[in-house]
């Protein structure tokens, strides 16, 4: 998802509320791709008790092809009817149903990209526009979804998994779970003990590349350990895709409900140094670490990472201390409320958004440091986050996860901030700030002094 400046890494963020506890699937679809790998074939049962008006995604509907409906035991045709298939029998009986989704032209012919598109060899869909679902039946429920592939193609779904295979999803978050790709594409698979990512490669990026690869993953997964404690999520899918703009990585973005999904958009010819280098795959997977927030928090996620990606790969020995806070001197003044500003809740820039929102998140650093002799800082709220499963996979209100987040701490401290810097303009002093941190800009280069009274937000990293 693209906002703002096109470099910038952004988060799927979408308000709804906590899932229920996984029961027996009562909604199951199998999910067969085709040889050539132009259409899925699905078949799906459905236990009684639902609304009669089954769907897709709008936009959806004109790519989904003979669908039928068993009855007495012979497949019947239903027919579409404006937007939606009528099922007279769902509400009392057991629904199995089966159709054709024309994918490739799905990927060629929607308006809406975020649904289906081919992104240079994989084709990423949203399943909310191929699963045919019953409308607004979903809450409480469980849908398992299996899917299938000929020889020499390939599936990745960010939908959870259990251990047979089957991906497992509250049904209600099937509306915004993560997507799934399809193509001839390899998959790399990293594990780390706490969690696993799988990662869909096409043939655009040279096998010579997949050892660099799994080093650059692996990397990102060892980093975000370091903030949260362990790798947040049990699996998360990662999507390659070759950009035809831009050098290395060029962008990331991070999305799902019911799982995780990071997209990165890299330069066909990415080389191992661009991925030694590379910042955004930890950026993204910070934003695993917290749960998806309505839209205009966005500076909460988009902070946190701004401000914790720098520190988690400076642990790593990465980035060095004095070239992570140049970075900070330098951009950190983008952050600043401007002239009509409204709080960070209700001032949606692009600076107020990564920059003020780090700046919101360093503040906090200090404070929980200073409260607690160093003892704590903000990497112990995010592993209360994580800790509680409050993922990027659970959407979330704001205060709640800052109520988590606080717990984790000796004393609460971001709950407090939030409510002064939510919808006023606070004013932060960057220079009596560095001098308090101990961090001096002299000339081209960054000098720390750790006899200052701050020191501690850097010292013993
Ligand atoms: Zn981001």
């Amino acid at each position: 998802m693209r906002l703002w400046l096109p470099l910038r890494p952004f988060a799927l963020l979408l308000l709804l509320c906590f899932p229920s506890r996984a029961a027996e699937p009562v909604w199951r679809y199998a999910v067969a791709l085709q040889s050539g790998g132009l259409e899925l074939k699905i078949e799906a049962t459905f236990a009684p008790g639902l609304t009669d008006e089954f769907s897709v995604d709008s936009g959806a509907e004109p790519y989904l092809r003979d669908v039928e409906v068993l009855r007495g035991g012979n497949w019947q045709p239903q027919p579409l009817t404006r937007d939606a298939w009528y099922l007279a029998e769902a509400p009392r009986r057991e629904v199995r149903l089966r159709y054709r989704f024309l994918l490739d032209a799905a990927a060629r012919g929607l308006w809406n990209r975020e649904l289906v598109a081919d992104r240079g060899g994989l084709v990423l869909a949203a399943p909310s526009a191929f699963l045919l679902r019953p409308w607004r039946s979903g809450r409480g429920l469980t849908a398992s979804i299996r899917f299938a592939t000929p020889l020499g193609s390939s599936v990745l779904c960010g939908i959870f998994q259990a251990s047979n295979g089957a991906h497992i999803i509250d049904a209600e978050d099937l509306e915004n779970a993560p997507a799934a790709a399809f193509g001839t594409f390899r998959t790399l698979r990293l594990e780390t003990g706490d969690g696993v990512v799988e990662a869909a490669v096409p043939p655009a990026f040279a096998t010579a590349l997949d050892g660099p690869l799994r080093a650059w993953i692996l990397g990102a997964m060892t980093s975000i350990r370091g903030v949260a404690g362990r790798f947040p999520v049990p699996r998360a899918a990662l999507f390659l895709l070759p950009s035809t703009r831009g050098r290395g990585v060029v962008f990331g973005s991070t999305g799902g409900r019911g799982g995780s999904a990071v997209t990165i958009l890299a330069a066909a010819d990415l080389k191992a140094a661009d991925l030694r280098d590379d910042w955004v795959l930890t950026h993204e997977f910070i934003h695993l670490c917290v749960p998806t927030l309505d839209r205009r928090h966005a500076w909460f996620t988009e902070g946190l990472a701004t401000y914790l990606e720098p520190l988690a790969r400076a642990k790593q020995g990465l980035v060095t201390q004095e070239k992570l806070w140049a970075g900070f001197i330098k951009n950190l003044p983008e952050g600043l409320p401007q002239p009509g500003d409204r709080g960070l809740d209700q001032t949606p820039t692009w600076g107020r958004t990564y920059w003020g929102g780090a700046l919101f998140c360093l503040v906090a650093d200090l404070e929980i440091r200073k409260a607690t002799g160093n003892r704590q800082g903000l990497e112990d709220a995010v592993k209360a986050l994580v800790a509680a499963g409050a993922t990027k996979a659970v959407a979330m209100e704001l205060k709640e996860a800052l109520r988590i987040a606080d717990r984790g701490l000796e004393r609460p401290v971001l709950m407090r901030l939030y409510l002064q810097w939510a919808d006023s303009p606070v004013q932060v002093d960057l220079e009596a700030l560095w001098d308090e941190l101990g961090v001096k800009q002299e000339g081209g280069a960054v000098r720390l002094d750790a006899s200052a009274p701050g020191a501690v937000l850097w010292r013993r990293r």
